[in-house]
């Protein structure tokens, strides 16, 4: 049987790692919503349509076609054929996406998207909403959760084995920072669906949170 597997949490949580890393064990579809609203951000940047132009944002989301393909154990994010994994990434996109996230129009027109992505089942959907919102009917939910230090460090850590100059106390600010934007959003706010299954994974490897992930899709 195909499921639709739901993973949502804050940011930093390792959701991307784990649902990949899932998605590559069962074999199924990985997709990555939050990739979604950056690919939107990007091309709202790269064509000049400002966030409160939601008309535009709207016409410019229908003209758009985003899909993921697995290459090399990766997961390459394509916008209209293109490969756009590393320049959604940038400390510009990153911010323009939090608001382009909370345009109505945006977040319908993904939603329809990520339903139509996953209605056949065999699918893990990772971001903020998909079991609340997206598919409240997923066979399986799971809600991953870490402290902020925790989540900190773990974004601390990785951004500087890529050689990046941070500072550990000002990435804890910056992810308390996010989790505050995220959590006080009029629209879509990150909630847990009460039927989610809580993982905190403070203190756990990848491993160990992976064994529960596998563990309760094959329940
Ligand atoms: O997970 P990631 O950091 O790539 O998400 C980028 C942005 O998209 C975040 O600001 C998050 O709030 C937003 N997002 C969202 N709904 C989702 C996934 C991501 O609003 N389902």
């Amino acid at each position: 049987r195909e499921l639709i597997v739901a993973i949502d949490g804050p940011s930093g949580v390792g959701k991307s790692t784990l649902s990949r890393r899932l998605a590559e064990r069962l074999d199924y579809l990985n997709i990555d919503t939050g990739a979604m609203y950056r690919s939107v951000a990007l091309a709202a940047l790269r064509n000049g349509i400002r966030v409160d132009d939601a008309v535009g944002l709207e016409s410019l989301c229908g003209s758009l076609e985003i899909d993921f393909r697995r290459c090399e154990g990766d997961l390459r994010v394509f916008l209209n054929g293109e490969d756009v994994s590393e320049p959604i990434r940038t400390p510009e996109v990153s911010l323009l996406t939090a608001r382009v996230a909370a345009v109505a129009a945006v977040r319908q027109a993904l939603v329809e998207q990520q339903r139509r992505l996953g209605a056949g089942g065999g699918v893990v959907l990772e971001g903020r909403d998909i079991g609340s919102v997206v598919f409240p009917d997923a066979e399986v939910k799971i809600f991953l959760q870490a402290t902020t230090e925790e989540r900190g460090r773990r974004r601390y850590l990785e951004l500087r084995a890529k050689g990046h100059a941070v500072d550990l106390e000002q990435t804890i600010r910056d992810v308390a920072e996010r989790d505050r934007a995220d959590m006080n959003r009029s629209i879509a706010p990150l909630i847990r669906a009460e039927d989610a299954v809580l993982i905190d994974t403070t203190g756990l490897d990848v491993d160990a949170v992976f064994r529960r992930m596998f563990d309760l899709v094959m329940e």
